[in-house]
């Protein structure tokens, strides 16, 4: 793994679940955060002593993913000053409802967070790591939008375009040496999970288990922080054999 210290590792949505896991990882690895979240101050104050105990500097940046102008003007001049050496996009919410009584409010909440919050964040960031030349995207999809899931139309939607999007800036910046992937978790015990019935899905993961958020942030940190790797525009399932 790579032993570069002092990196900036963006996580967007780290106060809690995965992302808390995957900034705690990242500061394991030698990394400074910058942690956004939404409105969760407690969570996020937590989390930021937590990578403060590991040695690391952590700054919390509030602002809503999907308002274009609040994520600006969070982002765009500190990247200025600094570029992260890594962004991992995981800010994510689910409105689940069958589409026929799906609400307009309902597709839109969704589609603005998960997907248009990813085109706010890489879009303020993106000219820092072009110019630094370096850096690693990872972008936190779904089993759902690879598979699509009933009761999930407007997640699945957003979780699908994600995957595209990253296939597509995976082409236009690997020469200036920036590497974008996706992860695609299964069902991971988390806050967004807790409501599941649980009873009926396990019989469909043949590892007989559900994911843990350290499955899921393995993974990303190592997509963000292996020296050596040829690993670029690929969607990587972290399902228990859910999906294969
Ligand atoms: P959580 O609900 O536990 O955490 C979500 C995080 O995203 C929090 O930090 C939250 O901030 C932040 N966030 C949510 N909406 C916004 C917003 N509009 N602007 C800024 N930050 C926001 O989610 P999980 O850890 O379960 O999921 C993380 C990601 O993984 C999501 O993208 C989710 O779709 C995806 N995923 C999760 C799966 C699972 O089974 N858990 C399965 C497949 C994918 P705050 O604390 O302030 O609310």
């Amino acid at each position: 793994m790579s032993e570069v210290q002092n990196d900036i590792a963006l996580v967007v949505g780290g106060s809690r679940g995965i992302g808390k896991a995957v900034a705690l990882r990242l500061a394991k690895s030698g990394c400074d955060l910058w942690l956004t979240y939404r409105s969760n101050h407690e969570q996020a104050n937590q989390t930021k002593q937590e990578i403060e105990a590991l040695g690391r500097k952590c700054e919390l940046l509030c602002f809503d993913v999907a308002n274009r102008e609040a994520t600006d003007a969070a982002l765009r001049s500190r990247c200025e000053a600094q570029a992260p050496a890594i962004v991992v996009f995981n800010a994510g919410i689910t409105r689940d409802n069958l589409l026929v009584f799906m609400k307009p409010e309902e597709w839109t909440d969704v589609i603005r967070t998960d997907l248009d919050g990813f085109f706010n964040v890489t879009s303020a960031v993106l000219f820092s790591m072009i110019s630094a030349r370096r850096g690693r995207i990872v972008a936190v999809s779904s089993v759902s939008g690879q598979v699509g899931q009933a009761g999930q139309v407007n997640y699945s939607a957003a979780k699908a375009g994600l995957i595209g999007a990253c296939k597509a800036l995976a082409r236009e910046v690997g020469k200036r040496n920036i590497f974008v992937n996706v992860v695609a978790p299964g069902i991971i015990e988390t806050d967004m999970t807790e409501n599941l019935p649980k009873d009926k899905i396990l019989p469909m993961i043949p590892l007989g288990r559900f994911g843990q958020v350290d499955d899921v942030a393995s993974v990303i940190e190592f997509l963000c922080r292996e020296s050596s790797m040829y690993i670029t525009g690929q969607v990587i399932g972290i399902n228990g054999g859910m999906v294969t």
